[in-house]
């Protein structure tokens, strides 16, 4: 598997360097006046392509496009979409390398992450067409209060589904949302984070070949404040299926608020996730999983540790194995066969993780691990590297509030399981949390009381972070999320869709 990776990646070398014309369907070529650049993070002397950036006065065509097009995909039958769909999951698995190995060019993920990201784009597919499957093409039949009377209740579609994705899960989370609109009847018009159009150009060549008509789904490529913005706030468009942060996602959300009606707006935000260690705990295990979900895609997840809560009877303990561990991980080039971390994607990541840094050290704070094996003591290329850290840091601290999207996490002492659950639930997001305790009453107590849709008790293959379709929901509380039903989990895709219920007499 690591020669065929590094061949994937050899072949993506040769060919890179391409201009990808913004087009309308699969390939009515519009002419842009602007353009996006594909770059590796790992490296910013890479150009990988250049894209056109969709301009906005073709916007009304794509759309009319997309509204025609979810017409007839709708009048099929359910199980003629699924067929579609399942093989568009077949197509992915089928192009694993070569998509891995995009994405790992692209938004600097290693090899583990890489292929995650892929695997889960596909299992995202069939996952949320099993749930199509299992509900019988939603339709339910009702009670009827006269003998001649037939009802029932049917999940209809809403239409065009403006899709905004990410930079960090690049082909699951376009995958997973376009996959749950198509699935429901809808067509789609993705946006792709900026940071990682040529993903997004895959996927757009995997549902060509998957045969799904022309215009189900349709990609943009731009700016998110430009053809983003224009795309959420278009007339035609029916519903916004959103992941991102809080503050892009609040506007997005007030856009869609704002019309001559409210539009469905699926919303799957940030997180400031926390873990708490209890003395009866696993420590090396307690140690093992704290740093996956701290340094884990270099801290740039939705679910990444980065609030440590540790009681004081073991603290000295699991700090010592805590910061052991850190010290395993490397820092390198994302395609390199031995990366722990990879880049973060941008110049502003590197910035932000600078003014962090600066403000450990106040307010009481204090670093007390930054990776000593990296950045300028290694041969690296020219990226947007940074040393993974820990601080100590009380619980009110800035940074122990905001979310960093960095692999940098805070360490608070806590004297009992109350003061741990008080910190945990001191923050607006409510994504993912963990604990590690041997007690059952802990984990109990922690269930119920915690305030995030995503909980995790004693894993070392992550605190808090990593969630499969089909096996953890991935619903977003308070400032994460906005609809109380999560990506991966079993409701997603009657988000989609909207009741209709019918009554005929006989
Ligand atoms: P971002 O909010 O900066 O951008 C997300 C997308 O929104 C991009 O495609 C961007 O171009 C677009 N966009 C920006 N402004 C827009 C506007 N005004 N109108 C329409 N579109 C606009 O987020 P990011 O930096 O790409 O991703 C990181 C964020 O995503 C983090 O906050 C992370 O926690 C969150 N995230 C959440 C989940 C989840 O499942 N809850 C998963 C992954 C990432």
């Amino acid at each position: 598997m690591e020669k065929a990776f590094e061949a994937a990646i050899s072949a993506q070398r040769k060919n890179l360097g391409m201009e990808f014309p913004a087009v309308i369907g699969y390939g009515k070529k519009i002419g842009s006046v602007d353009h996006i650049d594909s770059i590796n993070p790992s490296n910013t002397s890479e150009h990988l392509h250049r894209f056109g950036a969709f301009p906005l006065a073709a916007l009304d065509e794509m759309v009319d496009l997309s509204t025609k097009a979810q017409k007839s995909w709708a009048a099929q039958s359910w199980e003629d979409r699924i067929t579609v769909v399942r093989r568009a999951a077949s197509i992915i698995r089928t192009r694993r390398m070569e998509l891995s190995a995009a994405v790992c060019l692209e938004a600097g993920k290693n090899r583990i992450e890489s292929f995650g990201d892929v695997d889960e784009s596909a299992d995202l597919l069939d996952y949320y067409a099993d749930q199509v499957v299992a509900a019988g093409g939603h339709f339910r039949p009702l009670k009827r209060l006269l003998p001649n009377e037939e009802t029932g209740s049917f999940l209809r579609p809403y239409g065009v589904f403006a899709v905004i994705s990410p930079f960090n899960f690049p082909a699951a989370l376009a995958a997973g949302m376009s996959g749950a609109a198509i699935l429901g009847g809808n067509s789609v018009i993705l946006k792709p984070s900026e940071e990682t159009p040529w993903t997004g150009e895959l996927l757009l060549g995997v549902m060509r070949d998957s045969g799904l008509p022309e215009g189900v789904f349709q990609i943009c490529q731009g700016r998110g404040q430009s053809i983003g913005a224009a795309l959420v706030s278009h007339h035609g468009i029916a519903g916004v299926a959103f992941t991102g942060s809080v503050k892009t996602g609040m506007e997005i959300h007030r856009t869609c608020g704002s019309g001559r009606w409210i539009k469905p707006c699926l919303m799957e935000l940030g997180g400031k996730n926390g873990a708490i260690i209890m003395p009866s705990a696993n420590l090396d295990e307690a140690a093992e999983g704290c740093v996956k979900s701290a340094f884990g895609l270099t801290g740039q997840k939705c679910s990444a540790l980065s609030r440590i809560m540790v009681h004081a009877d073991i603290r000295k303990e699991f700090t010592t194995k805590l910061l052991e561990r850190a010290a395993t991980w490397k820092v390198a080039e994302a395609s390199a066969a031995d990366c722990g971390l990879g880049p973060v994607i941008n110049a502003a990541g590197v910035a932000r993780n600078d003014r962090a840094i600066a403000l450990a050290s106040t307010n009481g704070g204090k670093i007390i691990y930054r990776h000593e094996n990296c950045a300028d003591r290694l041969p690296l290329p020219a990226g947007h590297y940074v040393m993974p850290t820990f601080a100590e840091l009380d619980p009110n601290h800035d940074l122990m509030q905001q979310e960093l999207f960095l692999p940098f996490a805070g360490l608070t002492e806590v004297r009992s399981l109350d003061q741990a659950l008080a910190i945990l639930n001191q923050t607006d997001f409510g994504l993912t949390a963990g604990i590690f305790s041997r007690d059952d009453r802990d984990i109990t107590r922690f269930f119920d009381e915690a305030e995030a849709g995503v909980l995790y008790a004693n894993r070392k293959t992550g605190a808090t972070t990593g969630a499969w379709p089909g096996v953890q929901s991935f619903c977003g509380w308070k400032a994460s999320g906005a609809s109380g039903k999560g990506g991966c989990g079993p409701y997603y895709v009657e988000q989609f869709m909207r009741e209709q219920s019918r009554t005929r007499m006989r």
